[in-house]
């Protein structure tokens, strides 16, 4: 019979399986235990649905047979089973999802600890086994199969005898090595304790043989089958919520935190939550799918249950179970569907709860939380229209320059003076490029707090939420920028009004480069700033012109401002009185390009520029 071969990410992870020094080879059990689980699941639930099938449920259950001779060990389920096709689909590929993603991620690092994430669960037997026969009947075939393997050179499927819908996995187990005793998984304790270790929270009873008195031989359940949301809160150890949390959702790293909620009343429910410690390698792309798990009654009847979540907390994980969502329910009837919604908006205080805490309580975890899945609350935010601003806004963190670190909103408002009416804040590339900017340079001076943003969404961010506690966001590159006392506003107001000509005359020189020239005393020592006026500021215009660049230019309302206090100032007014209108024009370009490097844009013809600053430096 022909052999067929694994597609080929398969057959790499494969290999790394066979050769894998995998700290925790036990592991395949729980993994093979999880699959035979599902597999009952999907049959019982489909029993409930589906009259033509019939299923005790007292008759489902998972053994687990030793066999010292033969140097097996076989994992027997009555679930779904799967057809050829299925067995071909499901074992010679591993989770198509995955598949690519492995791929890049498997020539750039060599870490095993991440395939967890790619649901390769199967594939883990090959770690203690060096020969793996899985004999399936599935409930929608007449026909039983026997899948074959030996590891890299590929797979065989034949036909077999087998009666009872369900899945016979059986490993011939590896020589036991220096580095690795398989024969520890024969013994009945070494098995025992593997069990309990990792799945004794499954819900369908774990059999085994066991040896009783006198020689006998008596059928033991393993497992405690109380799911380890059902169990006493202090019954269950921090580590066990998060085995189970790594098994159940792919991850290689334990959770940041583990929330644990029940209600009851009208509509109860259990709710057993995790906030992941880092974003999953597809979480800010399409592919991500939010969703809960959804029990009913014990069964689970949802694998993703996306109306449980709003998006801007899409990033949870866990499930829910009650008793009182209906086991038909379809994925259509569940938006409408009261209980749910209730469960939902319930989830949704618990999970705001729970942050709001660790930001109180534990700023570095927060801090961690914020990295991975702050751009999510900030999407939150903005791509609502403000709608979901109340409840979000005192999640965020800006970056401060007082502190040196990330603070909230709150924590700024709560420094301010009584009388100020504005947060300040100014956006660019990094902290340092934004510390460097003149009018930063300023407020910072006078000993204001400003917020520095670095992400492309924050002004936008900042521009939805709109006012905070009754105070209003200013960015430091703003027109409005109004911190100068009345008399100082009124020296500056005169001077601009006594250069009037000479402004103006700068102003023809930038033609629509600028909505307006003037000076200004706000600057320390920088000769030239940027300003905008109107909504769109000088950062907004880089994003946007940025996301979308095939497309008409956005252009920000820009003023360009002169220290009235610097040397420049006296040589312009200089020129101007000489009557040296082209020496002037020469001097205003290169001072608009100064003040566009200064904010981090583009000079829109550099070639110009370089010759007008040779020829001055010539002269
Ligand atoms: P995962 O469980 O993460 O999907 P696996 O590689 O462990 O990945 O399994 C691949 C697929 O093979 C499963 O999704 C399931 O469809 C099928 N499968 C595995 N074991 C069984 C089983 N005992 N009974 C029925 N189907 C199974």
């Amino acid at each position: 019979m022909s052999k067929k071969q694994f597609k080929a990410e398969s057959k790499k992870l494969l290999d790394m399986m066979i050769n894998s020094i995998y700290t925790n080879p036990e592991i395949f059990l729980r993994e093979l235990i999880s699959n035979a689980s599902d597999a009952i699941d999907k049959l019982y639930y489909r029993s409930l649905t589906d009259k033509s099938i019939k299923v005790k449920k007292d008759d489902l259950e998972i053994w687990i047979i030793p066999n010292k001779e033969e140097k097996t060990l076989t994992i027997k389920d009555n679930g779904c089973g799967m057809t050829k096709e299925e067995l071909e689909e499901n074992l010679g590929t591993i989770a198509k999802s995955g598949s690519e993603l492995f791929k890049e991620n498997n020539e750039k690092t060599k870490d095993i600890s991440i395939i967890g994430q790619f649901g390769v669960g199967f594939y883990s037997s090959f770690m203690v086994a060096n020969k793996v026969v899985v004999d399936s009947k599935s409930i929608d075939g007449e026909e039983s199969y026997i899948w074959t393997s030996t590891g890299v050179d590929g797979y065989t499927i034949e036909k077999s005898d087998k009666k009872e819908v369900g899945t016979t996995i059986t490993l011939y187990l590896k020589d036991s090595s220096d580095i690795l005793d398989t024969n520890e998984f024969l013994e009945e304790y070494k098995l025992t304790s593997i069990i309990k270790k990792y799945s004794d929270y499954i819900r369908y009873p774990i059999k085994m043989n066991v040896e009783a008195e006198k020689d006998t031989i008596e059928e033991k359940t393993i497992n405690s089958m109380v799911p380890i949301w059902k169990k006493k809160q202090n019954q269950v150890k921090e580590s066990e919520y998060n085995d189970f949390y790594t098994d159940k959702f792919y991850d290689y790293e334990q959770p940041l935190k583990v929330i644990r909620t029940e209600v009851e009343g009208l509509t109860s429910y259990q709710a057993l939550l995790f906030i992941p410690s880092h974003a999953p390698y597809n979480y800010y792309t399409k592919e991500y799918e939010k969703g809960l798990q959804l029990y009913s009654k014990g069964v689970m009847i949802m694998e993703k249950c996306s109306d449980l979540l709003p998006d801007y907390f899409s990033f949870v994980k866990g499930l829910v179970d009650s008793e009182d969502i209906a086991l038909n329910i379809s994925r259509e009837t569940m938006q409408q569907n009261h209980q749910v919604r209730l469960i939902a908006k319930n989830i949704e205080n618990k999970i705001k709860k729970e942050l709001t805490d660790m930001l109180e309580n534990d700023r570095e975890n927060y801090e961690k939380f914020y990295n991975a899945f702050g751009m999510q609350l900030k999407h939150g935010i903005y791509s609502s229209y403000g709608m979901n601003k109340e409840n979000l806004q005192d999640l965020l963190l800006f970056y401060s320059s007082k502190e040196d670190k990330y603070i909230t909103l709150a924590e700024y408002v709560s420094r301010m003076d009584k009388d100020s009416k504005d947060i300040y804040y100014a956006s660019g590339e990094s902290i340092d490029k934004i510390k460097m900017l003149p009018q930063v340079e300023m407020l910072l001076d006078k000993g204001y707090e400003v917020l520095y943003l670095t992400e492309y969404l924050d002004e936008f961010v900042i521009k939805t939420i709109n006012t905070y506690q009754e105070k209003n966001f200013v960015n430091a590159t703003d027109k409005e920028l109004n911190i100068d006392g009345e008399e100082e506003k009124e020296e500056l107001e005169k001077i601009n009004k006594e250069n009037t000509d000479l402004l103006s005359v700068m102003k023809n020189a930038l033609s629509d480069n600028v909505k307006e020239v003037r000076f200004t005393n706000k600057l320390k020592e920088h000769p030239v700033c940027l300003t905008s006026s109107g909504e769109l500021s000088l950062e907004m215009e880089k994003i946007i012109n940025n996301m979308a660049p095939n497309t008409e230019k956005v252009k920000a309302e820009i003023i360009l401002e002169i220290n009235n206090n610097h040397e420049i100032s006296n040589k312009i007014k200089e020129l101007h009185q000489e009557n040296n209108q082209e020496e002037l024009e020469k001097y205003t370009k290169i001072l608009y390009n100064q003040a566009r490097l200064i904010s981090g844009l583009e000079i829109e013809n550099p070639s110009e520029l370089t010759s007008l600053i040779c020829e001055m430096i010539s002269k």
